[in-house]
This record gives structure tokens, C-alpha cells and sequence, in this order.
């Protein structure tokens, strides 16, 4: 478990001491993808931005997702 803000692929993981990053700016935010991961950011965005929402925020308090 690393606690520092090192950017790290969303996909894979890998930080940039390891792989060259990309970053992508999201809602005010970056999400970073590196190059192996790129086609999959592209043809899988939809579940590449809930893995990242969902690391944005580490609490799991949904407010309201009812239904
Ligand atoms: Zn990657």
C-alpha cells in the first residue's frame, strides 16, 4: 500500500519510475494510463472511470444510489 501521490497507470498499475505515463485530466483531476494500456482506456473508458472514481474516493459512503 503506497500513501505518497506517485501517478500510477490506472489500468495496470505500473508507476512512471517503470513505464512512461500519460496523463489525462477527468472532472479537474488526472487519471494516468501508460502506453500498453492505452487501447484498453480507449475501448474500455467506461470501466477504466469507475475503477478510477472508485479510487478517488478510498470511503465507500455512497450517499444516495438508491433503486
Ligand atoms: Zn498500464
Amino acid at each position: 500500500m503506497t500513501n505518497d501521490k506517485q501517478p500510477v497507470c490506472l489500468s495496470c498499475g505500473r508507476a512512471e519510475d517503470a513505464i512512461p505515463l500519460m496523463t489525462w485530466r477527468y472532472q479537474g483531476r488526472e487519471l494516468w494510463t501508460c502506453p500498453d494500456c492505452i487501447p484498453t482506456f480507449i475501448h474500455q473508458r467506461g470501466e477504466m472511470l469507475v475503477r478510477w472514481q472508485a479510487a478517488q474516493e478510498p470511503n465507500p459512503s455512497t450517499p444516495s444510489q438508491g433503486d
